[in-house]
């Protein structure tokens, strides 16, 4: 854990008491602060209370006295509108910030050498996160890994000068963290999402930008006019950027062509490294994601050699185009991750001759924005309440069968591939649909597909993050 000293000796409001916020409380109180926490959720505040954190209902504070409002990124700082925890603050002039800015605050007092790799974008920040940071391991680095994919930033170890942090931020998070000055900051990609939470594209976009802006090296993805106008202002105020395309050469910066990865030095290539044959990284959005983990990789001084090693070993994040088991020619392919179309159009782009599972609970616009993508589809199964819509969608299109619940569409798709005579064909759980009318949350149903493919006589299973 990192005891956040900056605010040592005052007091500290605390609004949302979910996994990180109960972490960060702790890190408060370690730091010498005394902390009065709340949340709506009365389970949270008793677990707060059970912890010896000091809890109160907020409303009735006195605000003058609060040094800061901590807030959980959960919790709307501007959009749809501020929580009233954001109005009391405001009136009473109380700083507003989350536990990234607090550890931006410990790492600069304790070791601001230390490098910071910080990731955002709409899309690929897990991977991109998981990715860094298994390279920096691999090369026998002392590496920290968290933030937004999953581990609360300050139950991390404290800063040292020789320690790597790699941290994933999601807008939200960015929004509470005004000073974050990472060496690296990794801007990957920017699509319209979020907006409810935002407002408007550009907000959206103001608020990712931030990461980059304040970084000594900003990397950023230029294949979408947002990101690229980003760069494009950073450059001209002077900043160190380093541009990444996954499908256009550049004069400067790091690109892709199909699956090789070059450094482009004034209109120079030079080859960095290859992603064939490396099952993980299959895809061109996984493209852009390795070429901002070398790009980052390289801007904290890993050698090109430590890089290739450390992608070539990556296991790759379970539930992302995870690679399950192989039977014969036919690969299965766990894509739980993928709660809508959006989602699902990487994995689906990705393979030549698919037998795909989909369906659960439908979001808005279904399955239409995957149309270019049905000549790839042998055979749909179809499961849970999307069935007859995306089946209504599919029509004369795509064959396909309504299965019903996951089970029984593993089973059909991999009796009808295991007739399929291309060179390799994949049974693909890639939802386009939320878990919930027949799972507790996307993990369950990709470790129940894991489970029912596992089962199925003759696989051979792949990779260990079971
Ligand atoms: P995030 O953490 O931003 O949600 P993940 O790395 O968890 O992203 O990937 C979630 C899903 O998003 C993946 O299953 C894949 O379908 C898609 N995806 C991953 N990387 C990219 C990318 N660079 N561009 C577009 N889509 C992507």
């Amino acid at each position: 854990m990192i005891p956040a000293r900056s605010f040592a000796g005052r007091k500290v409001a605390l609004f949302g008491l979910g996994g990180s916020g109960l972490a960060t409380a702790r890190a408060l109180v370690a730091g010498g602060a005394s902390v009065l926490a709340w949340d709506d959720n009365p389970e949270s505040v008793a677990k707060a209370q059970a912890d010896g954190i000091a809890t109160c209902d907020l409303r009735a504070a006195s605000w003058t006295e609060f040094a800061a409002l901590v807030l959980a990124p959960g919790v709307p700082l501007t959009h749809p509108k501020p929580h009233w925890t954001v109005e009391l603050a405001h009136a009473a002039g109380v700083e507003i910030i989350g536990d990234i800015e607090l550890f931006a605050r410990e790492r600069r007092a304790m070791a601001p050498e230390a490098p910071l790799i910080a990731i955002t974008g709409t899309n690929g920040k897990s991977t991109t996160t998981a990715l860094v940071s298994h390279i920096i391991s691999a090369s026998g680095r002392d590496c920290q890994m968290g933030g937004n994919i999953g581990r609360a930033v300050m139950t991390l170890e404290p800063p040292l000068a020789e320690r790597f942090y790699v941290v994933e931020c999601s807008s939200y998070q960015i929004d509470l963290a005004p000073s974050l000055d990472a060496s690296v900051g990794l801007l990957l990609n920017l699509s319209p999402d979020h907006l409810d939470r935002h407002g408007s594209m550009d907000h959206y976009a103001d608020v990712k930008a931030q990461l980059v802006d304040k970084a000594g090296t900003a990397v950023i993805g230029v294949d979408d006019k947002y990101s690229a106008a980003i760069a494009d202002r950073l450059s001209q105020a002077g900043r160190t950027v380093v541009r990444i395309s996954k499908h256009m050469p550049l004069e400067e910066g790091l690109f892709a062509e199909g699956s090789e990865v070059y450094r482009a030095t004034d209109g120079r290539r030079e080859h960095i490294a290859s992603l064939a044959g490396i099952a993980t990284l299959r895809g061109e959005h996984n493209a852009q994601n390795a070429l901002g983990a070398v790009a980052a990789c390289l801007a904290v001084g890993l050698e090109p050699e430590e890089i290739r090693a450390g992608l070539a070993s990556f296991p790759g994040l379970a539930h992302r185009m995870e690679p399950v088991a192989r039977r014969g020619k036919v690969l299965f392919v766990n894509d739980s991750k993928a709660t809508n179309s959006d989602a699902a159009a990487p994995a689906l782009s990705s393979f030549e001759r698919v037998y795909w599972i989909a369906g659960g609970l439908p979001k808005e616009g279904g399955i239409e924005a995957l149309r270019p993508l049905f000549g790839r589809i042998a055979r749909a199964y179809l499961i849970g309440e999307a069935a007859p819509a995306f089946a209504a969608t599919l029509g004369d299109a795509v064959e396909f069968e309504i299965s019903g619940t996951l089970n029984a569409a593993v089973h059909h798709a991999a009796a009808d591939s295991s007739h399929d005579e291309s060179a390799e064909s994949v049974v693909l759980l890639s939802p386009a649909c939320a878990s919930f009318d027949q799972f507790r949350n996307f993990e369950v149903r990709g470790d129940a597909f894991r489970t029912a493919v596992l089962a199925l006589q003759g696989v051979e299973p792949i990779g260990g993050s079971a």
